[in-house]
């Protein structure tokens, strides 16, 4: 598992939602990759932090778009 892979994997893992065998290939990866460890502990604390804020509305389109935009450049980059 290259480190974009495990990019596009991390919202199925947090969420419980891999197969066993590829949660165990991100698992291997992430004890073995800092920059993996770090984006899956930020990750979880983002979720975590998102989850305690009170609920609102869906956002404004062009404001979800931008953020998603943002979102895929950042995962990119990475
Ligand atoms: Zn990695």
């Amino acid at each position: 598992m290259t480190c974009a892979e495990l990019a596009e994997a991390l919202h199925d893992y947090v969420g419980g939602d891999l197969v066993l065998a590829v949660h165990e290939t991100f698992e291997v990866h992430v004890a073995g990759c800092p920059e993996c460890g770090a984006l899956v502990r930020t990750y979880r604390y983002t979720v975590r932090l998102a989850a305690a804020l009170p609920k609102c509305g869906p956002l404004p389109p062009a404001v979800e778009a931008r953020l998603r935009a943002a979102l895929a450049a950042e995962l990119e980059d990475g």
